[in-house]
């Protein structure tokens, strides 16, 4: 996907994360929210050696750069949220297979793994993102501000939870993580991590 970057359509209906994620909340987010990072950063890199790139190069070119703020903002917002509405395709399943012997190994267990998202997702001040993402080889949580993520730090993202209040305030008011423990357990395509993971190793 090369400029002009399109929103894609959301891979299931507004409905189909509801009551977790209500279809107001998805309607807002996705038709709002995730359109207007396309719509800022088109004009952004219009003309530019960005518009022929990948969003994820665009992405990983512009992450650091002091002049390049507002490219990053919305390439990595555009990228994110793409990630986000995919891992729920496909209905919440079981983690399984080496993304299930890989958090026992480098979180305990499951639910280590599970409560570790979520506590880095609490611990964000503001506005960002809760990742679970390979790194080395291991897997690790990354909290991180605004529309940062794995691929701006070097990581392969595998499962990525949005912390920004319009993720969840209209359906989990100020209880975040209530919220992301919500979207673990019963939105999440564990299957669909899994294979991400098995690409990436
Ligand atoms: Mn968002």
């Amino acid at each position: 996907m090369a400029a002009p970057f399109e929103l894609p359509a959301l891979p299931y209906d507004d409905t189909y994360l509801a009551p977790v994620i209500g279809q107001e909340t998805v309607q807002l987010h996705h038709g709002k929210h995730h359109a207007t990072y396309f719509a800022k950063l088109n004009p952004l890199v219009e003309g530019t050696e960005m518009a022929d790139m990948s969003l994820e190069d665009v992405v990983k070119a512009s992450f650091g750069k002091a002049d390049m703020k507002g490219v990053f903002n919305n390439a990595g917002q555009a990228w994110n949220h793409i990630f986000y509405w995919n891992q729920f395709a496909g209905g919440s399943s079981e983690v399984s297979g080496r993304l299930k012997e890989m958090a026992e190994r480098d979180f305990g267990s499951v639910d280590g793994m599970m409560d570790a998202i979520v506590n880095t997702g609490a611990g964000v001040f503001g506005s960002g993102w809760s990742w679970l993402a390979l790194e080395n080889g291991k897997l690790v949580t990354q909290g991180v501000p605004g529309g940062e993520n794995p691929v701006a730090h070097g990581a392969t993202a595998l499962c990525g939870i949005d912390v920004w209040e319009h993720a969840y305030y209209l359906d989990y008011q100020n209880r975040r993580p209530d919220h992301i423990k919500d979207v673990l357990t019963k939105l999440v395509n564990w299957s669909w991590v899994g294979e991400r993971l098995e690409e990436a190793l």
